[in-house]
């Protein structure tokens, strides 16, 4: 487990607690085996008061508590020491990327080695947790169903969301482990001799999308409603902490791998909470794909060769433009460099320029 990421041993959130308001805290804390540390959050230091000392009901005793352990369990299932080396070491690969990309240098030859290098080092090195799906996940389902914020991964999400307005889906075309497996896999299979292995599909984006919205509203009212994590049973982010992963797990995961093979990124396109939380931001990026048309000869190779339909939305303007993942493909593919990562508004396309 320390091995592959994972957090250590999980500690129980919601236990069955035996509460008698006639105990002192300390006699209550060791009937119930309860942390010191939630007993001192829950109660100060006063472990010869009785329990009917303070003023509570018993409900709200047990839901003090029980917030309380959530919030214990959740901070002790942590490996922070990765967690610390993972975000600095995302900020500096997502700065060459970011610079690579600008210089049109992620090309054919090296694209697929700079992918299978953020996999080792933020995967199998650095583990599945934290992720950019995770901390949205995580925010919802910690929220439904033991009513806490956990600060460290509200500053996570805000963090990665901030890649997102900064310079649009990087954080995903080059830091998500598990979005980059997936992208990984499509270029394998593209770039394999005689026109790739398997024939590739771009689902129009309204249906992916309509699927990923109700998969998000459907998550997010059962964790509601049942306090249960829908995400959490086929998360496929445990692929890189596999003493996790359970039968229905495997299946998932093996499933989005299979579907990477013939479509781009099937899980960030139809389930991935952070995949529609970040195309809201994505609308609002500083950094984005522009098209200069004073210069593009209409040849559209950029929209054949981006993996979904985002660069045909981008070029023609569109009024909806899919999950662009700043992927670079589009730049390196046009002859008279009318593409570009860059600021300022995108333009419209004179009228009739395109079919
Ligand atoms: S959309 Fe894809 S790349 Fe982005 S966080 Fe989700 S899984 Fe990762
Ligand atoms: S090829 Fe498509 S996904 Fe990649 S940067 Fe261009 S528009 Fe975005």
């Amino acid at each position: 487990m320390q091995l592959w990421g994972g957090g250590e041993e999980k500690i129980e959130a919601n236990p069955q607690l035996n509460i008698n308001m006639e105990q002192t805290v300390a006699e209550f804390g060791q009937t119930n085996d309860l942390p010191n540390e939630v007993i001192s959050e829950v109660f100060g230091d006063n472990s010869q008061k009785r329990l009917n000392e303070f003023g509570l009901t018993e409900t709200q005793l047990r839901d003090n508590i029980q917030k309380s352990l959530a919030f214990y369990a959740e901070e002790n299932s942590k490996n922070w020491v990765k967690i610390a080396t993972k975000f600095p070491t995302w900020f500096i690969f997502l700065a060459v990327m970011f610079v690579l990309t600008r210089q049109k240098a992620v090309t054919k030859k090296n694209r697929n080695y700079l992918y299978a290098l953020s996999i080792l080092l933020f995967g199998v090195l650095l583990g599945s947790d934290p992720s950019p799906m995770g901390t949205v996940k995580d925010a919802i389902v910690l929220f439904a169903t033991q009513g806490i914020i956990f600060p460290p991964r509200m500053i996570a999400l805000a963090v990665f969301l901030l890649t997102v307005f900064v310079a649009n889906k990087a954080i995903c075309s080059w830091g998500c482990q598990f979005g980059v497996l997936q992208d990984l896999i499509f270029r394998l299979n593209s770039r394999a001799k005689k026109g790739g292995w398997f024939r590739q599909y771009k689902p129009p984006f309204i249906v992916t999308n309509t699927i990923r919205v109700a998969f998000f509203v459907g998550f997010t009212t059962i964790a509601f409603i049942w306090a249960f994590d829908l995400v959490e049973q086929i998360d496929p982010f445990k692929i890189y902490n596999p003493a996790i992963v359970t039968a229905i797990g495997w299946t998932f995961i093996g499933l989005i791998l299979g579907l990477s093979l013939f479509i781009y990124r099937p899980w960030c396109h139809l389930f991935c909470p952070f995949g529609l939380t970040g195309w809201l931001v994505e609308h609002f990026s500083i950094f984005k794909i522009k098209v200069n048309y004073d210069t593009c000869s209409a040849c559209e190779s950029c929209a054949k060769v981006c993996p979904s339909t985002a660069m045909e939305a981008i070029l023609k303007r569109e009024k909806t433009i899919p999950d662009c993942f700043s992927c670079s493909s589009c730049i390196n593919v046009c002859t008279t460099n009318s593409i570009s990562f860059s600021t300022g508004k995108r333009n419209m396309p004179p009228v009739g320029k395109y079919k």
